[in-house]
């Protein structure tokens, strides 16, 4: 499988490489120069696969032969090795599960699968990597706990003062070792400005291989289509049509959900549920694609003005703007309706949902599903990781599960950055 670059100005590359880049040389963003559906028997029978085996179809082609069948396996059952449960939350609205991993956050799955790839094409050489991250919340602590001692590979995190949520801070601030946590004075929008900068300045790429763990890098998006496969071969056997609602930010899972789809995934219709940065929401009002700075909210992991993967659904619909809104809609919350919807399902169900899976579970609302449908919303965090949001919104304390328990206590090691120069020293030194 070769990848070529959305921006069409830089030689295809195969997996690995494109793994090793993160970013193309023009700044495009690779992507897979074809999607072959999977045999309809696959979804069919979905219910007797475990889950390393959809896994294993599902991603093979994407990988193509650098990876062979035997390790391939091995890395997937290392990456799953936890569950990813719907849930019923209420008639036809289940929520699925991605907060089992190591880290409690969906992201989990991508970082541990992109390191374990990183460290699977260093296993016979010297070469060093560094890993540049920018992270709105729970990338940083999936990235630092999927690297941490992987060989030949150094993590920088970037992350936003004061922005994220002290538990997450703590997991990405705590591990030392291979991982450097910089805290940039500004929003994420900065972060990932100064980590797309770097990328493409000689003077540092020059004598560091730069690589991005952010879902622009196609070893975190991809896997990320599991999710889906796995979610329908739990509500296969309800034999309605489903519908997936996607708390989204950077649009990565989402973007996967569709790869999975174009795979032969039956799916009725995605929705992208955002908060109060709503670039793709107005996007699909107007048909003009307007950026704009990200806006601070309770669902900081979704803080994002400019999506990346945007491009790459676009790309999935062949740039057709009518064919798209077919299958995809977004709607945009703000942080009152948020809290809302969280005591609302805590008051009528008893489920508890951060604030992300609350804005799932509002566009699903929105989006109306019917009695022919099961909806599904994705739950990306645990809600301790937003834990002053959750207590104070429903007025209730959350247990605190032990492998978060183990970061609260040990000590935050930063170093601060105020602006690009900040960052371009300290990579050079
Ligand atoms: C990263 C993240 C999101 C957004 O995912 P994207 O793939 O960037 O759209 C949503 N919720 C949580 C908790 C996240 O950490």
């Amino acid at each position: 499988m070769q990848y070529y670059s959305l921006n069409n100005n830089a030689p295809k590359v195969a997996f690995s490489e494109a793994v090793i880049k993160g970013l193309a040389p023009d700044r495009g963003l690779y992507f897979p120069e074809s999607i072959t559906p999977l045999p309809l028997s696959f979804f069919e029978d979905i219910e007797k696969l475990d889950n390393i085996e959809i896994a294993y179809q599902a991603i093979q082609q994407f990988v193509g032969d650098e990876i062979p069948e035997a390790e391939l396996k091995d890395i997937l059952s290392d990456v799953l090795s936890f569950e990813f449960p719907v849930v019923e939350v209420e008639e036809n609205i289940g929520t699925l599960e991605l907060f089992h991993g190591p880290t409690m956050a969906f992201k989990d799955v991508g970082a541990r699968f992109m390191a374990r790839c990183l460290g699977y094409f260093n296993r016979n050489s010297d070469n060093h990597v560094t890993v540049l991250v920018a992270t709105s919340g729970d990338t940083g602590g999936a990235v630092a706990n999927g690297f941490l001692g992987v060989k030949g590979v150094d993590v920088v995190i970037l992350y936003p003062t004061g922005k994220v949520s002290d538990i997450q801070e703590k997991q990405l601030t705590t591990l030392g070792q291979n991982i450097t946590a910089l805290e940039v004075d500004g929003v994420f929008d900065d972060c990932q400005d100064m980590v797309k900068t770097a990328f493409l300045d000689s003077s540092i790429t020059d004598h560091k291989q730069l690589t991005s763990a952010n879902s622009i890098n196609v070893a975190r998006w991809l896997p990320q289509l599991f999710y889906f496969l796995f979610a329908y071969k739990q509500v296969k056997s309800k034999g309605k049509d489903v519908v997936f609602s996607v708390p989204s930010g950077n649009f990565g899972n989402i973007c996967a959900g569709i790869v999975a789809h174009k795979l032969g995934l039956p799916v009725k219709h995605f929705v992208a549920s955002t908060n109060v940065n709503d670039t793709v929401v107005r996007y699909l009002e107007t048909s003009e694609y307007t950026p704009k700075p990200s806006k601070a909210t309770i669902s900081n992991a979704m803080d994002v003005g400019n999506p990346s993967n945007f491009i790459r659904i676009q790309n999935l619909f062949e740039n057709n703007f009518e064919a798209l809104k077919n299958d995809f809609s977004a709607y945009s919350f703000d942080d009152h309706q948020t809290r809302e919807t969280m005591k609302k399902v805590f008051t009528n169900t008893g489920y508890i949902t951060d604030p992300h899976g609350a804005v799932g579970y509002l566009g699903l609302k929105e989006y109306g599903v019917d009695n022919n449908d099961y909806g599904i919303f994705l739950e990306t965090a645990h809600p301790v990781k937003f834990l002053d949001v959750v207590e104070e919104t429903l007025n209730t304390s959350v247990e605190i599960p032990p492998q978060i328990q183990k970061v609260m206590n040990k000590e935050k090691k930063s170093i601060v950055i105020n602006d690009y120069k900040e960052l371009k020293e300290f990579l050079i030194k």
